[in-house]
């Protein structure tokens, strides 16, 4: 979590931001995007659709002199990925296969037939074959 958030850090610093009230500012960007920290939403929608703020709401959120980390997810946090596998995953032994391969074992491949009927000659043509142009 934490390169990801020192690369989006970087980023960031090249922006322009202008506050329009307390939540909500103006980043620009190649365009300008609209961030809404309250409702943890930026017109690119990156920050929807991670759950991890965009660049331009992490320039917001340091413009006004918050903390990043609190915007963040808590599916992102070191204690989640750790309540993810609070079990131990044991080995499979596998008693069934033999451990040693027989030499006189020879896998031959499946019996290949022709099916009924003749072979098509004409090509079926994709969808997009009849739209196409050459030039
Ligand atoms: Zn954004």
């Amino acid at each position: 979590m934490n390169s990801v958030y020192c690369a989006k850090v970087d980023i960031a610093r090249s922006f322009r931001v202008v506050k329009s009230n307390e939540v909500k500012f103006e980043v620009e960007d190649v365009i300008v995007h609209h961030v809404n920290v309250k409702r943890r939403s930026c017109s690119c929608r990156y920050w929807q659709i991670d759950d991890f703020p965009c660049v331009h709401a992490v320039t917001s959120i340091i413009s006004y002199g918050g903390s990043v980390y609190s915007f963040i997810d808590s599916a992102f946090t070191v204690s989640s990925f750790s309540q993810s596998y609070p079990h131990s995953i044991h080995p499979i032994a596998n008693i069934e296969m033999p451990m040693e391969i027989p030499e006189d074992c020879d896998i031959m491949p499946p019996d290949v037939r022709r099916g009924p009927g003749r072979l098509k000659r004409k090509r079926i043509e994709s969808t997009g074959a009849s739209r196409r142009r050459i030039h």
